[in-house]
């Protein structure tokens, strides 16, 4: 019997390091909503006159370490979102864009899967986006790799290879908000954690998954990611 908590505390969620033996604790994930402008107008929106806008996914939701993801129950659509993802290493509030990369621990390689009608649902109704955003196993993750190996990567390929064949392709160059100004505006919002997740926005090219699919992600300079949907 744990004596502290009358259940057992959950596991604290967290991604492998690439270079280290030690992990990444992953505390909270925030997304960026239409962050490519290529990738708003596939979703039928004007980039220019819209913002980007933040979501969560919980951390237990990370699919880590090349596992398998399960393709989740009452979605016929699931969608890919290729991803690249800030790991914050040193929390704060109102962090100015000139200092924001001075928070970041490192950056990974994530999928912000996504089921399409149930999230299309959402919207036609004002409803939450939970259901189509934040289910189980939604946010596939690879290693993060620290800043003292990558740099703060703001240009270079972004990609996702579904069975071998490329479905996305970008360029970190074409994010609308940057890491910087989207560190800034997201800490604004909420005070910033260390080990909070920033998935910062998918290029365009989503499209359906189905059992059997692999999927396999990258960004110039990071670790790759790997999973295959069952
Ligand atoms: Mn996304």
């Amino acid at each position: 019997m744990n004596a502290h908590f009358v259940i057992d505390p959950p596991a604290i969620p967290s991604l492998p390091v690439a270079g280290e033996t030690r992990r990444f604790a992953v505390n909270r994930i925030y997304c960026v909503g239409r962050n490519y402008a290529d990738h708003a107008r596939e979703m039928g929106h004007d980039p220019d006159r819209e913002p980007p806008f933040f979501f969560m996914k919980p951390a237990n939701s990370i699919v880590t370490d090349g596992r398998d993801m399960a393709y989740p129950n009452l979605s016929n659509d699931v969608h890919h979102e290729i991803e690249m993802v800030v790991a914050i290493g040193k929390g704060g509030a109102n962090i100015s864009a000139d200092t924001a990369l001075d928070h970041v621990y490192g950056y990974g390689v994530g999928l912000d899967m996504t089921r399409r009608d149930l999230q299309g649902e959402a919207k036609k109704m004002g409803r939450p986006w939970d259901t189509g955003k934040a289910f189980d196993q939604s946010a596939p993750c690879a290693a993060i790799t620290p800043v003292a190996q990558c740099g703060h990567p703001n240009e270079g390929s972004i990609k996702l290879l579904v069975n071998g064949e490329v479905r996305q392709e970008g360029n970190l160059n074409q994010l609308i908000w940057n890491v910087p100004d989207t560190i800034a505006y997201l800490s604004t919002l909420f005070t910033l954690e260390p080990g909070d997740l920033i998935y910062s926005g998918t290029p365009a090219g989503v499209g359906p998954v189905k059992k059997g699919d692999v999927l396999e992600g990258s960004v110039d300079g990071l670790a790759t990611l790997k999973t295959q949907i069952v």
